[in-house]
């Protein structure tokens, strides 16, 4: 049985509390909401906060509001949509009858995580900021050291584990790749976007909203922006009138297992029945879960077969499965052509 490290644990009262810990503990601070995430890490290894901040006991941070769902500044019932706290668990999202009504992407996508167990400790917050998964990362510290680790990890020493200098610089999945491919695996990411949610973190110094795809970045190490003492708080989803929205896991059991591919759609349809707004999101096929710019070519074309038929192959052209996760990487990319073009067929045929 692996067992996780000495830390400390600093129970946050509010969010102004958490965020105070978070600064205060600088490098060595990670925050914990449901630990489905973290915790395995720090058993394995691969994250040694010295001071975990718990965020269970913010009330503030659970639930799920009606309102808030207009940018930038904005809230109120006014604004309308749904604001969701980073702390409501998916299993609360998912049950959420105004999450299942108007925004079926993210009921489906928080209703497919892990197992029903996890569904009940693990949150949206935790959820987003999840760490990038690859198969020379997610092993336990004996397994790292004897491949002499990797730039993600590389080692309490530094990486030097067989003698040899360059483990701590070198990606086992690109070798001569100066990044780190780590993948994106959070399944509630893409269909936020996919429903153009937006955001908030909160440090001391106040607090920010911003688009969440911009939460992420192109890289399997530093994945997110989010800066080192930023909580995130909330997540807002605009008013949903007109859309329908899905969201497609692949996996290898049906049952419980992180996504090879994730594709979250969303279309609003005119009232003569053409397109007036797609998108379409994948994950699970980079570091950060990637918006397919085609998918708006939709818009005024009825939703044909022919007209996704593109759409669903730029997606293909756009993903970069790696030989870092499971399934072979080929079928994989296949799949996203295939996946793309089944969920935008179900939007079409499936009635509102
Ligand atoms: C067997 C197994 C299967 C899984 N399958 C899936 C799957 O299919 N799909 C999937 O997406 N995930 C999966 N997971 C991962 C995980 O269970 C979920 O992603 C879960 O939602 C993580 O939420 P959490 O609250 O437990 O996060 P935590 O473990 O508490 O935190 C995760 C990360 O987010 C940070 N964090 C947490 N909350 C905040 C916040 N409010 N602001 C800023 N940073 C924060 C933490 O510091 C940590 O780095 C699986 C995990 C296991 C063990």
């Amino acid at each position: 049985m692996m067992r996780a490290p000495d830390f400390r644990y600093y129970a946050a009262r509010s969010v102004r509390d958490a965020a105070a810990a978070l600064e205060d503990g600088g490098n060595a601070a990670m925050l914990l909401a449901g630990g489905t995430d973290l915790v395995p890490n720090m058993k394995r290894r691969t994250q040694t906060p010295a001071l975990v901040i718990g965020l269970r006991g913010i009330g503030e941070l659970r639930g799920v509001r009606a309102g808030g769902g207009g940018g930038g500044g904005g809230g109120g019932r006014r604004a309308g949509g749904l604001t969701l706290g980073a702390c409501t668990t998916l299993a609360e999202v998912a049950a959420a009858p105004a999450v299942g009504r108007r925004y079926r992407a993210l009921a489906l996508a928080a209703g497919q995580v892990a197992t029903p167990q996890l569904r009940n400790m693990g949150t949206l917050g935790g959820n987003l900021c999840l760490d990038t998964r690859c198969t020379y990362y997610d092993q336990s510290e004996e397994w790292r050291r004897a491949i002499n680790w990797c730039m993600k990890a590389p080692g309490s020493n530094g990486g030097h584990a067989c003698g040899t200098p360059d483990g701590a610089s070198l990606c086992w999945v690109a070798t001569s790749s100066p990044r780190c491919w780590a993948v994106s695996s959070t399944d509630t990411a893409p269909a936020l976007i996919a429903l153009g949610a937006t955001v908030t973190l909160a440090r001391v110094a106040g607090r920010r909203r911003l688009p969440l795809e911009k939460l992420y970045r192109d890289d399997g190490m530093a994945y997110l922006t989010r800066e080192p003492g930023e909580i995130l708080t909330a997540v807002h989803l605009p008013a949903a009138a007109g859309w329908r929205s899905t969201y497609w896991k692949l996996r290898r059991r049906g049952s419980f297992d992180f996504p090879v591919l994730g594709v979250a759609a969303a279309v609003r349809f005119a009232t003569g029945g053409a397109v007036a707004d797609a998108r379409v999101v994948l994950g699970a096929v980079a570091s950060r879960p990637l918006v397919v710019p085609e998918a708006a070519t939709l818009a005024g074309s009825r939703l044909t077969d022919e007209a996704i038929e593109p759409v669903a192959e730029a997606a293909a052209a756009l993903a970069t499965p790696l030989d870092n996760t499971d399934f072979a990487l080929a079928w994989r990319k296949k799949m996203v052509r295939h996946y793309v073009a089944g969920a935008l067929r179900e939007l079409r045929d499936t009635p509102s």
